[in-house]
């Protein structure tokens, strides 16, 4: 059956397919929340609200189409089978970092460059962030300091005219490697054809519960190829 709302009121009728309000089509992500836990994955996740978007990602990374729990208009997912997403960024400036602290109820408590305020209220103020990057790190993590938001938004090498999709990552290392990828990129001077990978790290422990074995994580990495065709 089908649906005949429009016609009795045709201006209701949306113009265009199913986007988020600043026209991404997608989200890549590095993990899901499981029993309200976040978990890091070991292959990307992509969300979306577009079914066509989710089909054409499940056929081209593998992975089922599935909904999932969330009050954003993403709200189908595909945890597909690839660590390497061949992507297309136009541009350096697609790229934005800034640290943040979120309080209770979603509200910003601290938005920095990490030297100074980047809110409108106290913009270009001294934002009493420690210097050193251990410091940061241990801040973030006790719940006192900002932590990295890490946003790039670009195509997939395979089908660019899917749309835009957009990561975001919380991860320090990413944050730490941002400006050789920015300079990369700057070097290739427009559109570049990039692998944005969940690389596995592995590393022994000397201290603490897990020492003397081996333990894994991902990390986000971006490999900056060249010239996108
Ligand atoms: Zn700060």
């Amino acid at each position: 059956m089908k649906i005949r709302i429009f016609e009795t009121d045709p201006n209701a009728a949306p113009k265009k397919r199913v986007s988020f309000p600043d026209d991404v089509v997608g989200r890549v992500r590095s993990g899901k929340a499981i029993d309200g836990r976040p978990v890091g994955l070991s292959t990307w996740r992509i969300t979306t609200g577009d079914p066509d978007v989710a089909n054409a990602v499940a056929n081209a990374f593998g992975g089922e189409v599935a909904e999932w729990e969330t009050s954003k208009e993403d709200n189908l997912e595909v945890v597909t089978k690839t660590d390497t997403l061949p992507v297309i960024i136009s541009s350096p400036e697609v790229i934005s970092a800034r640290l943040v602290l979120w309080g209770m109820g979603g509200v910003k408590i601290h938005e920095c460059d990490g030297v100074t305020f980047l809110d409108e209220e106290r913009y270009g103020q001294p934002c009493g962030c420690p210097e050193l990057l251990a410091e940061r790190k241990a801040a973030a993590r006790r719940g006192h300091g900002p932590k990295p938001d890490v946003q790039i938004r670009f195509r997939l090498a395979n089908d660019p005219e899917l749309g835009e999709f957009r990561f975001h990552s919380a991860s320090w290392d990413f944050l730490t490697y941002l400006h050789i990828y920015q300079s990369e990129l700057e070097e290739v001077g427009g559109p570049a054809r990039c692998d944005l990978v969940l690389e596995k790290v592995s590393f022994v422990p000397k201290g603490g519960e897990m020492a003397g074995h081996t333990v894994s994580y991902r990390r986000p990495v971006l490999r900056v190829l060249g010239a996108a065709s």
